[in-house]
């Protein structure tokens, strides 16, 4: 056979592979190519590719997907050493990807914190308490930092007091940090931070926090957003330094139980980034993890030393599990909304040092992702960035406007026509009860989920956890299609369809991650990030989906999670 043939039937092959996907077939490995290492089939492989194909079978090589298909078209690829997982009619989705976490923060406390993500009973959630005081021994603190609210409480959805915090717990220092609302405390605990009656408030605290009775006795409640609450949490102790690799474990665990492979990490804190990349280098790191980061200004003369940074920052160095993708999340922090303010009035003198920042990115070639709440500061930040595009287009950097619990149709249109992208992290999830009573009816659009879907703006899913929301996918997806948060209330009324929230959580996740060619669908090419899941997410009703189990989870090919094998992290 002569060369010329040889490039004719080479040149005839994506043409084949088109007549394929138009006849209904997955494109299939060439036979000439080695024998996937692992096959998953009997299954239901929810794609979530362009035109969401299910199909029944999975093949792997390496840590990518080489095939996706029918049982009996993969079964044909296996060689003698291919080895076989049935999934029982299981199904199957693409690793799910967070675009927002605090994740590498998370690290610092995570074994110590008593965790009530997804908690739907009070009486359970004492129960938890009671359990770890015991474990702990006394004195010890049993404590979290946000997470939830007790608005979830489905059975007594009421907050703790400070007498009932000592009954629960007589011998323990109690902080439960409700989102970043408020904290309650215990008698113990304000005695450790010398709270006391008589005695004038801590420095540290935010002036007005610390509520009190007309005596003046110290009621057990700090409130006033996340400068109220920052003082508590910076005096919880953190796990010791040769407890942070197996604090971070246990994060890490946690994720992948949840289905959680990839994260789009506001701020990858040094030491825990420092692990991760040890585990990268010896193979066993479970968590892909995509760094937004920068430094931030508050001041004119921290502006002009920012920009400069700005000019040398360089992105996208890293690999497919670690990467700087994004500047952010902060740009200008006088500008960076309080988590539950009402309204904002961007000041112009600060909008011209936002600008300016702007400008510099735009300049230097860099996608920025900034949090970005409420109305008025989306509107002022689109005015900034449509007078930066004037001069450099910031089209193709992806600059992405993060939270965007506000955004309305009229903004969704002006980021379309910058081709700016939107990464929706709805509070609501566990804080719609705290923003009815500040919004009214107006936390019922916050977010108005139907109308960013119907915009066709590009966006996805992310929590902002682990302290201003919980971190539970199928929470958020549940929310999404219902409009309620844990515990059942109604918060909010625009919802999408099943099939929408899942992309949200996926494929347009892997684009607002810039990994669209290997994450957020189960492809042939792509990164072999996968999901088993203990019941059908696109059949049961609506108001079990926050109830879905992972019973697997995948990683590059590897398996990180597997309920059948859980011992040492389930026993925590
Ligand atoms: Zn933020």
């Amino acid at each position: 056979m002569g060369d010329r043939t040889v490039n004719r039937l080479t040149s005839r092959t994506p043409a084949l592979a088109a007549l394929l996907v138009l006849a209904g077939a997955f494109p299939i490995l060439r036979a000439q190519q080695a024998a996937p290492d692992l096959l998953l089939s009997n299954g239901k492989i929810i794609t979530v590719d362009e035109r969401f194909s299910i199909a029944q079978a999975v093949a792997i090589r390496g840590d990518r997907i080489v095939a996706v298909g029918t049982n009996q078209d993969l079964a044909r690829l296996a060689g003698p050493n291919t080895k076989r997982i049935d999934l029982r009619g299981k199904s199957v989705i693409p690793g799910l990807i967070d675009n927002h976490m605090h994740l590498l923060r998370a690290g610092q406390t995570w074994l110590k914190e008593l965790r009530f993500d997804g908690v739907e009973s009070r009486k359970k959630a004492i129960e938890l308490i009671q359990a770890r005081a015991k474990a702990q021994g006394p004195g010890e603190w049993v404590f979290n930092i946000g997470g939830w609210a007790h608005q979830q409480f489905a059975d007594d959805p009421k907050p703790f007091t400070r007498e009932e915090l000592d009954q629960i717990a007589p011998n323990n220092p109690v902080a439960l940090q409700e989102s970043y609302y408020q904290v309650f405390l215990n008698s113990r605990a304000l005695k450790a931070f010398e709270i006391e009656p008589g005695k004038p408030d801590p420095m540290d605290f935010v002036k007005g926090s610390i509520m009190r009775d007309a005596a003046g006795k110290p009621t057990g409640i700090i409130k006033g957003d996340i400068a109220a609450t920052r003082p508590v949490a910076a005096r919880l102790p953190k796990v010791a330094p040769n407890q942070l690799e197996a604090s971070s474990q246990a994060l890490v665990a946690d994720m992948n139980r949840a289905g959680l492979t990839s994260f789009g990490v506001a701020g990858c804190n040094a030491d825990v980034l420092e692990i991760f990349q040890k585990w990268k280098t010896q193979g066993h790191l479970n968590v892909r993890t995509y760094c937004i980061g920068g430094a931030a200004a508050s001041t004119p003369e921290q502006a002009d030393r920012s920009i400069q940074q700005i000019a040398e920052m360089k992105l996208f160095q890293g690999d497919d599990y670690i990467d700087n993708v994004f500047f952010g999340e902060s740009v200008y922090q006088p500008l960076h909304d309080p988590m539950f303010a009402l309204k904002s009035s961007p000041r112009a003198d600060q909008l011209e040092q936002w600008r300016r920042m702007a400008m510099a990115l735009a300049k230097a070639g860099l996608p920025m992702h900034v949090h970005a709440e409420l109305t008025d500061t989306i509107d002022a930040f689109l005015d900034q960035i449509e007078a930066v595009n004037k001069e450099h287009s910031i089209k193709n950097l992806r600059w992405t406007l993060a939270h965007v619990n506000q955004i309305n149709a009229g903004q969704l249109e002006r980021m379309k026509k910058l081709g700016m992208y939107a990464a929706v992290h709805p509070w609501a999830v566990i804080n719609g009860g705290i923003m009815h009573e500040g919004f009214g009816d107006g936390a019922y659009d916050m977010p108005a989920l139907a109308t960013i879907q119907a915009s066709g703006i590009m966006w996805g899913f992310g929590t902002d956890a682990t302290a201003a929301n919980q971190y539970l996918p199928f929470t958020t997806l549940a929310f999404a299609v219902t409009g309620k948060m844990p515990g059942g209330m109604k918060v909010i009324k625009q919802t999408i369809s099943r099939e929408d929230a899942l992309l949200a959580h996926t494929r347009k996740n892997a684009f607002l991650v810039f990994h669209e060619d290997d994450l957020g669908a189960i492809q042939p090419g792509k990164l072999a990030d996968l999901v088993v899941l203990d019941r059908d997410y696109l059949t049961i009703p609506a108001d079990q989906i926050k109830d879905i189990k992972p019973t697997m989870t995948m990683v590059g090919g590897r398996v990180v999670y597997d309920s059948a094998a859980q011992t040492s992290i389930a026993s925590r």
